[in-house]
């Protein structure tokens, strides 16, 4: 029997495709037009994010990026300060956008790990030379979980300090939580804790609850209205979204808790390739469905060894020079996670 064997896609956990049961929600759409109507399926997926995470307003937006954009254009005004980590997606991957869309100066903080402290902080807002016409800090940025770190979790307790300091010097908070359901199902964290931390708040549907596209943006209710006035102007006005609301909804509903076995099989593969002592691998922490593979004891460049693998079945994304990235999410199970370590290690012994 000649079955074709699978490719194991571990670029992104944006891969996944729809499940059957997910297209047959699309069928309960309103299909009404989010512009025109105020359509019901999109108002549906707005209220239940607002009332699970304990927000008082929600907006359905095309992408997580667009929720980042959106949520510093209409906090911030040109010229103003905004505080991140450099590591973080907002700096790392979005900088371009947010200084030509909305004229902010980044000031990005270089930590180690990605959890900027209190003392990081205060050093950077009160410990400096400040004039009436200097930039003025406006806003902290906040990732959790940490794309750049594995996927490194920013522990509830030393978000929320990090955060009560920022607001007590007059700056807002944002969190990015893309990957916020990995941390929460790997710590057992109240999905509404972060309501008091952040007053803004972005999550993905497209990452691992598996929903094709769109994200969520939430905070208080005049915050929301000006978001979507900016959402018009950027053109990420949608019109049927209800179809993407529903898989949204979809996914919410039954691939939330299902995450855990992502965060568990992105460990079981950094335990099988430690396992190998003499692969001279290096890995950089993992902590839920992120592992980066240091490349550059065995001296093969991350796109070299990305080239390897896709010809074995095996997608794996070059992070860096040197750091190649693999994401866990629904589409792979514990058996090609066993497969791709094997190649993976294979491959390694190969070249050196
Ligand atoms: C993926 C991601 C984004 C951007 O989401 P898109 O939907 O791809 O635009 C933002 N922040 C983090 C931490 C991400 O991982």
């Amino acid at each position: 029997m000649n079955i074709k064997s699978k490719i194991i896609d571990l670029r992104s956990d944006t891969v996944t495709k729809p499940c059957r049961q997910m297209y047959l929600a699309l069928k309960d759409a309103t299909c009404g037009d989010a512009f025109l109507d105020n359509d019901v399926s999109t108002r549906n997926l707005e209220e239940r994010c607002a009332d699970l995470f304990g927000y008082e307003d929600a907006m359905f937006a095309v992408s997580g990026t667009m929720c980042n954009q959106l949520a510093i254009k209409a906090s911030t005004n040109p010229g103003d300060e905004i505080i991140t980590d450099f590591s973080y997606h907002i700096n790392y991957f979005e900088s371009s956008g947010i200084s030509s869309l909305t004229g902010v100066h980044i000031n990005p903080i270089h930590t180690l790990d990605g959890l900027i402290t209190i003392d990081i902080l205060q050093k950077l807002l009160i410990d400096r030379n400040k004039s009436r016409f200097s930039t003025y800090p406006k806003m902290l940025c906040l990732e959790n979980t940490i794309n750049y770190h594995s996927g490194k979790i920013f522990p509830l307790k030393e978000l929320k300090r990090v955060s009560d300091f920022a607001k007590e010097n007059g700056l807002l908070v944002h969190l990015d939580g893309a990957r916020i359901f990995n941390a929460i199902v790997e710590d057992n964290i109240p999905i509404n804790s972060f309501s008091s931390i952040a007053d803004s708040m972005m999550v993905s549907f497209s990452k691992g609850l598996g929903a094709p596209f769109g994200s969520i943006l939430l905070g208080k209710n005049n915050f929301i209205q000006e978001t979507r006035r900016y959402n018009k102007w950027y053109g990420g006005g949608m019109h049927q979204s209800g179809l993407m609301a529903e898989c949204a909804l979809y996914a919410i509903n039954n691939n939330l808790y299902r995450i855990k076995s992502d965060n568990n099989n992105a460990k079981l593969l950094t335990t099988l390739l430690l396992q190998d002592q003499i692969s001279g691998i290096k890995l950089l922490k993992n902590e839920t469905n992120i592992v980066m593979l240091d490349l550059k004891e065995v001296n093969i460049s991350a796109k070299v060894f990305a080239n390897i693998l896709q010809g074995q079945g095996i997608l794996l994304y070059p992070w860096s020079e040197y750091i190649i990235r693999a994401v866990t999410h629904k589409d792979v199970n514990e058996n090609d996670i066993r497969s791709a370590a094997k190649k993976i290690l294979v491959s390694i012994s190969h070249k050196k």
